[in-house]
């Protein structure tokens, strides 16, 4: 299970995740309690994300979700219904 490198953007607080692939990208950060968390793609790859660099992410979690509702209806959800449900995962509806 590949590891995810989380940046609040709102505290700047850094926290890692294990996910699946099909799972949704986390938002709420751990600190601060804000849906601020971006994903870092990768450390060593040389992309930060910065200013506008919050587009990308947005992007990118569409497509997320699409490919996460078409995968699994029921599976994605990890128990935390909040973050999933912010995430558009199964407790959204
Ligand atoms: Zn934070």
């Amino acid at each position: 299970m590949p590891t995810y490198d989380y940046k609040c953007d709102a505290c700047g607080h850094a926290v890692e995740y294990f996910q699946s692939m099909s799972e949704a990208p986390k938002k709420k950060c751990p600190k601060c309690g804000k849906s601020k968390l971006v994903r870092q793609l990768g450390t060593g790859a040389g992309i930060l994300f910065k200013g506008s660099g919050f587009y990308q992410t947005d992007y990118r979690s569409d497509s997320y979700k699409k490919s996460a509702s078409a995968d699994s209806s029921s599976s994605s959800c990890s128990g935390d219904t909040k973050s999933c449900a912010a995430n558009g995962g199964p407790c959204a509806s």
